[in-house]
């Protein structure tokens, strides 16, 4: 195939805008903040569990304290009615020792009721604690997770622009390039290979692969509108006064 050299330098700027854009899709692939984000997410995803698991234990105990507090209540009224017994007077001895020895047992089992309660309040207190906490982190992380989504877009809108600027430059050299070498160009590309390379210091500007001297020697006899690819990669081979040919 043959191609004015110009044209096959041309194929240079191309390989470089080629790589612009796939450096800018790259990026737009692997953004730091969808990294960041993932991040944030499961770290809220374990706030929220903590939130959760501290509300249903906070449950538990409620209802824990209203079980000894309706007891304690149950035997408060008890002791209240022992008493007014005892105070009316005119029972039984039998029945007077009866009731002080249930009076006495009553008060006993309310005072340790009564520690219970206290306990339970306790725990309450710290499990309030502990909810604020994951309350604060979850907000905190929500917080984060809000800047680094403006950030992400921020990001994505900056790399959309420049990849737009990049592509109208990218279609601006293809314009110039001729079809049929172009084709060759693209199809190259399409199989996921550089489509040019420079050749400098007998090396492959496409796959850095060092031709022999056979190749060299070829290549330097072969006129300069002749286009050459690499036996690698399958590159155009761009000759220029760099080529050292
Ligand atoms: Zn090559």
């Amino acid at each position: 195939m043959i191609a004015e050299a110009g044209a096959q330098r041309l194929l240079l700027e191309l390989a470089d805008a080629d790589a612009e854009i796939a450096r800018l899709d790259h990026r737009r692939a692997t953004l730091a903040e969808d990294a960041e984000i993932a991040d944030t997410e499961r770290e809220l995803d374990a706030a929220r569990d903590d939130l959760v698991r501290s509300e249903i234990s906070g449950e538990d105990l409620t209802r824990e304290y209203r079980r000894i507090d309706s007891e304690v209540t149950g035997m408060a009224a008890r002791e209240k009615k022992d008493s007014a017994l005892l105070t009316a007077g005119g029972l039984a001895p039998k029945a007077l020792s009866e009731l002080q020895h249930e009076l006495a047992g009553l008060g006993r089992r309310r005072s340790v009721l009564e520690d219970d309660l206290l306990s339970v309040m306790e725990q309450q207190e710290a499990l309030e604690a502990e909810r604020g906490r994951a309350a604060a982190t979850i907000e905190h992380l929500e917080g984060k997770l809000a800047a680094v989504r403006v950030r992400r877009e921020e990001s994505i809108t900056s790399i959309e622009t420049d990849r737009g600027d990049k592509q109208r430059r990218r279609d601006d050299i293809a314009a110039e390039v001729a079809p049929e070498l172009l084709a060759v160009y693209d199809r190259q590309r399409s199989a996921g290979r550089v489509g040019a390379g420079l050749l400098r210091a007998r090396r492959c500007g496409a796959c850095r692969m060092e031709l022999d001297r056979g190749t060299i020697a070829r290549i330097s006899a072969a006129s300069s509108d002749e286009v050459i690819r690499c036996e690698e990669c399958g590159a155009i081979l761009v000759r220029t006064a760099e080529s050292g040919l």
